[in-house]
């Protein structure tokens, strides 16, 4: 097996602010797995919050390369765990060659990950389109640009939120999601539950800090709509401790290190009760493609991050309005663009 790292630009259709900081393009390393005829791919969107720097993520899978050439790819799960001495400390470069190897191991196979695992395509629930924090505006401008999106997650964290949401919902009849990114105190997560849900809010992503751990297990008893972790949910070691202190998780394969711990957790969660929900940083088909693998397990979908971009750097699962369409390929059936 052959490893190739190839790093892209993909420019943003619009900058995306949330509640830490603003993008307007989106680096991204793609891990390539060459095997005779087939080759697989994986992608690490670089994000300085997560400390996945261009130069840390290819350091790291440097380090993986005599490990992952010499690899019979029989078991992706297999791969990873081979990997995990040099890469558990990095998960967006294990998370790009775990995605990767899936991608190539159904393509050897004939099949789309997916069936491999016994999941129907059918069942994948829509994706939400999600809206960045901008001036009230541009937040109405991107929505009405995106009307047929089954469901929205809109980014909060301002003083504005609520004026915000209620901007929105005079502007759609879709159910919405909001994201504050660590941007509350318990006391506005709390004081702003039932208005929120009397606007049609389904929940609300992150509200604290993660290391405001009494703030959210106050938020988690008082609040008046369902809490999904993410920054608090980073990896598998945290799933435990999300049970009693939220009402669901928001998996990311780079962040959790792919494909093969992502299953791991989404057993764990259900045996604790906990919902489940998969998302994505701004990325593009490759790793779009590998996370709409597990979304037929979910209860709730936020794969928008390659119709975010202005420019794709594959084909694969398409999200279009929410819907998915899955490619009638073997793998998680990525195909790089020519460049
Ligand atoms: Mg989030």
């Amino acid at each position: 097996m052959q490893l190739i790292l190839h790093e892209y630009i993909l420019p943003l259709a619009h900058p995306f602010t949330i509640a830490r900081g603003s993008l307007t393009e989106q680096h991204s390393l793609i891990v390539e797995l060459r095997d005779g005829a087939h080759r697989g791919y994986g992608e690490a969107p670089l994000s300085d919050y997560y400390d996945a720097t261009l130069e840390r993520v290819r350091t790291a899978l440097e380090s993986a390369r005599a490990v992952v050439e010499s690899y019979p790819l029989t078991d992706p799960s297999a791969l990873w765990a081979a990997t995990a001495p040099l890469l558990a400390q990095h998960p967006f470069a294990h998370s790009a060659l775990d995605c990767a190897a899936h991608d190539l191991w159904g393509k050897k196979l004939g099949q789309p990950v997916h069936r491999l695992w016994g999941l129907d395509a059918a069942t994948a629930p829509a994706s939400s389109y999600t809206i960045g924090i901008d001036t009230l505006d541009v937040m109405i401008a991107k929505l009405r640009e995106r009307p047929h999106w089954p469901v929205y997650k809109v980014k909060v964290g301002t003083p504005q939120d609520l004026e915000v949401v209620r901007a929105l919902r005079q502007q759609t009849t879709a159910p919405l999601r909001v994201d504050a990114n660590c941007g509350w105190s318990a006391e506005e997560a709390i004081g702003l539950a039932s208005t929120l849900r009397d606007l049609g809010v389904e929940f609300i992503e992150q509200p604290l800090p993660p290391e405001d751990i009494a703030g959210q297990a106050r938020v988690f008893r008082e609040s008046a709509l369902p809490i999904i972790a993410d920054e608090s949910c980073e990896n598998e070691a945290d799933v435990d401790a999300c049970a009693g202190r939220f009402h669901g998780i928001n998996i990311k394969l780079c962040k959790c290190g792919g494909l093969t711990p992502a299953r791991r957790m989404i057993a764990r969660a259900r045996a604790l009760g906990l919902r489940l929900m998969v998302g994505c940083m701004t990325e593009s088909t490759v790793g779009i493609s590998a996370a709409a693998q597990i979304a037929p397990l979910m209860d709730f979908v936020d794969l928008d991050g390659a119709a975010l971009l202005a420019a794709d750097a594959a084909t694969g699962v398409r999200v279009a309005d929410g819907q998915f369409h899955f490619p009638d390929l073997p793998g998680c059936g990525v195909e790089l663009l020519p460049r």
